[in-house]
């Protein structure tokens, strides 16, 4: 079968399109990877894949469908850049279909076709109803014959398919993403690669002090979110000591906006050795007593470059949504214990000052903190498709270290 795949022309401005398309076709042969056989090319002003028949159109759907730069995306039949070879075969596919009113919407890539698009409309409308006894409704058809006439062959097809838009993976850099067990920052992570960002995640935890349960939610939220960028690093930082450090030596109620800090600074020098540009958390403003912009002020001066927040004007039902909508809802609310919730005072800062925050970390030896915890990172590897047939997917991460 042929799967037809357009882009938005808009995202291709200011931007280096050759660069762009490549990705494109890259990102496409990786979601289908594991189909033997697929072969994508390039074409003006979309994407063609030839996949092998045997391969389920219900698989190749769900894959293509979640590959970012994809606009739309059609399974189409092809014919030679021969008007009377197009209305043969539009009739042939159509005869044993049922509808009851269809029209015929032509794009003309190559401007030399010696017809226009609506004369192509009409006459391949009128075989259509011709053979058919279907009649044709502009406005409110049960049936689109979509047909695109490029220099050397026509497209045709009667079925569009929603991509998720975006930017591919892989053409806006590498950001680092801080990933607990919850439900904003894989949504926000997941945001992130749709705007072309290859994501490295990074889970701290705070084992032995507590169990392993958060790292193996963030192990099975990296397999979900490797279906959107196919290759995923996870690293695991050890965070007990440094929270230790902090629960011994500074004021209370500035314990969360101390383990962000640190959090930031450790997830920093790891962006550094990946040339990641950037972090990414998954705060929302004023969701919990610590996500104010005084507390995010504080979190950012540790920082070095950006922190971006995707999801700071969000609120949780609509990132509720999105969890679900992309599937790490379920792993997300699956009971643990989350290091933040280690030693958390009954009232945290919600305003924390500079100052206080300074004069609390003057004690430590923050330097040694964070290069042990950086010396004591474990990097685990996703893949999507899993390479072999046969390989357990969720034992992926621990397989290929
Ligand atoms: P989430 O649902 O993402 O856990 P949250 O609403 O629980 O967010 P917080 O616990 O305040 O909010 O965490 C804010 C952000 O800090 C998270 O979205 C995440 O990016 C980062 N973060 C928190 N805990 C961890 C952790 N253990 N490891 C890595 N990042 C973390
Ligand atoms: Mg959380």
């Amino acid at each position: 079968m042929k799967v037809l795949v357009h882009y938005h022309e808009i995202a291709l401005k200011g931007r280096n399109r050759p660069f762009f398309l490549g990705k494109l076709a890259d990102n496409l042969r990786r979601a289908t990877a594991d189909l033997e056989g697929v072969r994508v090319r390039i074409l003006p002003g979309r994407v063609a894949m030839e996949v092998p028949d045997a391969a389920s159109w219900d698989v190749v759907r769900e894959r293509v469908g979640s590959v970012f730069g994809v606009a739309n995306f059609s399974q189409a039949h092809e014919v030679p850049a021969d008007l009377e070879a197009l209305k043969a075969a539009a009739v042939e596919a159509l005869r044993d279909r049922q509808f009851g009113s269809f029209r015929v919407t032509t794009k003309r890539s190559y401007k030399g076709f010696p017809m226009n698009s609506g004369e192509i409309d009409r006459e391949v409308g009128g075989a259509v109803h011709h053979a058919t006894g279907v009649r044709v409704d502009l406005e409110r058809p049960e049936l689109t014959l979509f047909v695109e006439v490029l220099q050397d062959r026509i497209f045709y097809s009667w079925e569009k398919h929603k991509g998720p838009g975006g930017f591919p993976v892989g053409t806006s850099g590498r950001v680092v993403a801080l990933l607990s067990g919850g439900i904003d920052s894989p949504v926000a992570a997941q945001r992130m690669m749709k705007r072309g960002c290859t994501v490295t995640l990074a889970h701290f935890h705070a084992f032995p002090l507590q169990d392993r349960t958060t790292i193996d939610k963030t192990r099975e939220l990296a397999r979900i979110l490797t279906r959107f960028q196919f290759r995923t690093r996870l690293l695991l930082v050890p965070f007990a000591e440094v929270q230790q450090t902090i629960v011994a030596r500074c004021p209370a109620p500035l314990r969360v906006v101390l383990y962000r800090r640190f959090m930031v600074r450790i997830a920093e020098a790891l962006a550094g050795r990946m040339k990641a540009k950037a972090l990414v958390t998954g705060e929302s403003l004023g969701q919990v007593a610590s996500q104010t912009l005084d507390n995010m002020a504080a979190i950012d001066e540790a920082a070095r470059g950006p922190v971006l927040r995707p999801l700071v004007g969000m609120d949780k039902e609509e990132i509720t949504a999105e969890a679900r909508r992309i599937g790490t809802f379920d792993v997300s609310t699956l009971p643990d214990q989350d290091c933040c919730q280690l030693y958390v005072p009954k009232s945290p800062a919600v305003a924390a000052t500079l100052a206080q925050v300074r004069e609390a970390e003057a004690g430590l030896d923050v330097p040694a903190l964070v290069a042990t915890a950086v010396s004591q990172a474990e990097t685990e590897r996703f893949e999507f498709p899993p390479r072999s047939v046969g390989q357990d997917p969720d034992r992926s991460g621990e397989l290929a270290q």
